[in-house]
């Protein structure tokens, strides 16, 4: 590497600020890679301005850029080249403020998820956005890919959770945003264009998240259902008995569910193996006793219209946790050789008939596969897991066409939450418009003209 600019990083970050050649190289490229980093460099700026004069010198020496936060991002939009320098925010973990009567908590971009809910809670106060990646990915990360999780029936998704902002242009221009009221309509939202952008148009360094008044109570339990009618019917049921105050609706298809409830797996089967669908449901509330009489009462009622078959109602803090183990351990899913994970939305009312679809594509190629679904079901997302007992490329792109092709008919997303990155892009065009690929290019080009930000990611 040139040994100007390894003088001119080192000036700007100090020399922890800069790793080059085995300590890079000794870093895994994500959580679940295991091929090392590929990279010039990796440089951990410790604030915005030392970010800005990094994308200012880069951006001169037109040197590609790649943005880290945690590494647990699922659609390889995080990869780098060799020829990439990686811009870490692993230095950059200040929780700057809590103001618990504006209901916002003020951070740099490198602070993990679980820090961020701890240090509301410590407060009194709650930050919604959960994901079973909590302890490694970065509220910058979830910013710049906006995150979804397990509770966005209530809150919303990362963009409705993040009220002000902060990132720096390509050219090193700080953009500080760090709005903290919930009503500001002063012409364009401009931190909605860093939100969801996987690291392309800017290197978001701060937030303003908007905290909530933390739950007083917390009702959670598992169901099995005969059909996909009937889940349908249990959504609408206990969403409107709730007021519209249901908080998750994760719901297992039955390969998943036995994967998970099976050994090696770390869970029991609360409830026998043999229904067609589970599903994991939780309201959070005002008052335990007045609250666990309603949300028992709604199961009850449930059960009696014959929506439901089984229940497992959580009693405390510990059943509660088991409920969520269950459905949290995605990674018994490498038993099965190497995976194909997809993220993908499409209306609740159109599942059924789509997965039998994609059952059937796969069917036409393998005699034996492997496909398990779980998802937000509420929040229209699936994921589904694929295994043909190959991850050569062939096989991947034949699986990604099984899965994605039949979204088209259906006005589907490829990505409902993990992004494109380089994974998905060739598929870009079944959710997104000729015009709107356009204007999404038009942008990218006009903030970062020399193509330095995380380049070859969402599209070419
Ligand atoms: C077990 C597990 C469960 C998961 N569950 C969910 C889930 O329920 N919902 C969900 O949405 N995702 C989920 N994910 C995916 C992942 O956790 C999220 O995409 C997360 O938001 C990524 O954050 P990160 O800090 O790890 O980002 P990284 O993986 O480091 O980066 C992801 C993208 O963001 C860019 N980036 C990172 N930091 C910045 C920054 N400061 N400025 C600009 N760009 C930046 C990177 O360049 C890359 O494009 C899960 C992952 C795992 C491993």
């Amino acid at each position: 590497m040139d040994v100007s600019f390894v003088s001119a990083v080192k000036k700007i970050t100090g020399d922890s600020g800069l790793l080059l050649g085995k300590d890079v190289s000794e870093r895994k490229a994500g959580i679940w890679i295991e091929e090392p980093i590929a990279a010039q460099a990796i440089i951990r700026p410790k604030d915005t301005k030392e970010v800005s004069e990094i994308l200012t010198l880069c951006n001169k020496n037109k040197l590609p850029v790649v943005p880290h936060g945690g590494l647990t991002g699922l659609s390889q939009a995080a990869i780098t080249k060799s020829n990439e320098i990686v811009i870490s925010t692993e230095r950059m973990t200040k929780i700057e403020n809590i103001d618990s009567i504006g209901r916002t908590l003020t951070a740099q971009s490198g602070v993990k998820l679980q820090t961020i809910q701890e240090a509301a809670e410590s407060e009194n106060m709650y930050f919604p956005l959960d994901l079973g990646a909590r302890g490694s990915c970065t509220i910058g990360g979830n910013a710049s890919t906006n995150a979804g999780g397990n509770k966005v029936i209530r809150y919303g998704m990362t963009r409705d959770l993040v009220l002000g902002l902060e990132a720096v242009l390509a050219d090193g221009t700080i953009i500080s945003s760090m709005n903290s009221m919930i009503k500001n309509n002063t012409g364009y939202d401009l931190k909605q264009l860093f939100i969801g952008s996987e690291g392309t148009l800017g290197i978001i360094t701060r937030v303003v998240l908007r905290l909530q008044e933390k739950p007083l109570s917390q009702c959670t339990a598992l169901l099995a259902a005969d059909s996909f009618d009937k889940v349908k019917k249990i959504l609408k049921h206990l969403d409107s008995g709730l007021a519209g105050n249901l908080t998750a609706f994760e719901v297992m298809w039955n390969e998943f569910y036995t994967l998970v409830t099976t050994p090696p797996a770390l869970s029991n089967p609360p409830i026998q193996q043999n229904y067609p669908y589970y599903i994991l449901v939780e309201y959070s509330g005002f008052n335990q006793a007045v609250d666990t009489q309603h949300f028992n009462g709604l199961l009850d009622a449930a059960l009696k219209k014959n929506m439901i078959v089984e229940a497992v109602i959580a009693q405390n803090e510990k059943d509660r946790s088991g409920l969520w183990g269950i459905r949290d351990d995605v990674e018994q899913q490498f038993q099965y050789g190497p995976i194909k994970i997809f993220d993908i939305s499409l209306p609740i009312n159109s599942m059924e008939a789509y997965i039998e679809e994609v059952r059937a594509n796969l069917k036409k190629h393998w005699k034996n596969f492997h496909c398990t679904v779980f998802g937000h079901v509420a929040d229209c997302n699936l994921h589904i897991i694929t295994a043909v007992g190959s991850g050569e490329k062939k096989a991947i792109k034949l699986m990604e066409e099984c899965v994605y092709e039949p979204l088209r008919a259906i006005k589907g997303s490829v990505s409902a939450e993990h992004g494109i990155g380089l994974e998905k892009k060739s598929y870009l065009n079944i959710s997104k418009t000729e015009e709107e690929i356009k204007l999404m290019k038009k942008l990218k080009k006009s903030l970062d003209p020399n193509n330095i930000l995380n380049p070859g990611k969402v599209f070419d």
